[in-house]
């Protein structure tokens, strides 16, 4: 039995058992075809003291992150959000020339950019080798490294302390979440502001967001458990926004404990609204299960009505998150022939697993398929809007999550 992380408690309930997939961003190659490919448990356990839910950590980020296939940048509304979000933090903050301003996980420098370019001192801090170069040719100053105590010393020693850190997408991502929060706490101004963009499982529990959950994402917070977290790296909760992103996300403003003061109004609310959701205790979580397990059974039943109707149903999209749904549902070529992604590094690969070829995006106005199965429905609004082509030829969109959607899109 695994322990939690955060607290240590031998506590840990199931929330869902998703079996056994290979690591969701291990796209093959074709010469990769007909060599075997790991698979590893996917389960996810809440800790019924600290209430943080989470999976064991099974594929180290070194294996994970030293070439990795995401690229912030392709993505246009990720990219608007971070302009956005500097924006409002220059504001809120009063961010001033002299500032200096550290994302961890800083990825191709789609969000240090926008600092950069409003001349604002900036740092990336990216784990990724291929990635984190993509953001020094793009000019945004960038080390190569992971975030533990002892590197956010370094920094702070080298650059002075940071007016703001930026870690948004991340907090998930690392299975030793004290050391990394005592990262933070040693990048950040004694009176600075450390804002952590993550996952809501608030939402994940409530829209069915399963396919989320993979080996990447070692912890789902709530605002509650997120608080704890914070707490062991000497950081305290002031406020938190909720936001759209990923289908739900929490972004929490932290500061050094002694700086913090009280939480605001926004911060009670959120938590008021986890607690009457059950996520404190275990009857928030019991369902989860079944509902997962009813998602598959609609969208494979469609796929093989479907198919059995001589209909075709192509893929949208090649994100990590599709590649859980694709393996926990058992989705294979025979139907889903391919699938297409925007990310040219990804085309011409294979989905982990599943071993769905991926094309590029122009594919599907080339062969007309009747049905075309967006994965990643996150982006659902942007989606319909730039797949209304499909329309020409009578195709429709399909959104698995949060049910099975068929949506007839206006040209
Ligand atoms: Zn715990």
């Amino acid at each position: 039995m695994t322990r939690c992380r955060l607290c240590g408690s031998e506590a840990m309930a199931s929330v869902v058992d998703l079996g056994a997939t290979p690591p969701c961003e291990s796209f093959l190659a074709a010469d990769q075809l007909d060599l075997p490919e790991p698979a590893y448990p996917l389960h996810l356990r809440v800790c019924t003291d600290c209430w943080l839910a989470q999976i064991p950590p099974l594929i180290t980020p070194e294996e994970t992150f030293t070439q990795y296939a995401y690229f912030s940048s392709y993505s246009t509304s990720w990219v608007e959000h971070a302009r956005t979000f500097v924006a409002d933090s220059v504001q809120r903050l009063g961010l001033g020339a002299d500032a200096f301003v550290v994302e961890v996980a800083s990825n191709d420098g789609y969000l240090l950019k926008h600092v950069r370019d409003r001349g604002i001192r900036c740092l990336g801090v990216e784990p990724s080798v291929n990635v984190g170069a993509a953001a020094r040719e793009a000019g945004v100053p960038t080390l190569t490294a992971f975030l533990d105590p002892a590197t956010g010393a370094g920094v702070r020693a080298e650059h002075g302390p940071a007016d703001l850190v930026v870690a948004n997408n991340v907090y998930a991502h690392i299975p030793d979440v004290v050391g990394f929060t005592r990262g933070l706490r040693a990048l950040v101004a004694d009176d600075g502001w450390v804002s952590v963009e993550v996952q809501h499982l608030l939402t994940l529990i409530e829209e069915n967001q399963y396919d989320t959950i993979y080996h990447e994402h070692f912890q789902y917070y709530t605002v509650a458990s997120a608080i704890r977290a914070l707490e062991s790296g000497g950081l305290a909760l002031v406020d938190v926004e909720l936001l759209p992103t990923h289908g739900g996300s929490i972004r929490l403003w932290a500061r050094p404990a002694e700086a913090a003061g009280e939480p605001t109004a926004r911060v009670t609310d959120v938590l008021a609204r986890e607690k009457a959701a059950g996520l404190q205790e275990l009857s928030g979580y019991t369902e989860f299960s079944a509902r997962v397990a009813k998602v598959r059974r609609d969208l494979l039943r469609f796929l093989v009505e479907a198919a059995e109707r001589g209909e075709t149903v192509v893929g949208y999209g090649a994100p990590g998150k599709g590649n859980t749904l694709l393996n926990h549902c058992g989705i294979r070529p025979d139907l889903l022939p391919y699938t297409v992604d925007r990310n040219p590094y990804k085309h011409g690969r294979f989905t982990p697993g599943t071993r769905i070829p991926i094309l590029p995006p122009e594919q599907i106005a080339a062969d007309k398929p009747d049905y075309v199965l967006v994965l990643p429905w996150n982006l659902r609004a942007e989606l319909v809007e730039q797949l209304s082509f499909v329309h020409e030829w009578g195709g429709r969109l399909v959104f698995p999550i949060p049910e099975l959607s068929i949506v007839e899109v206006a040209s």
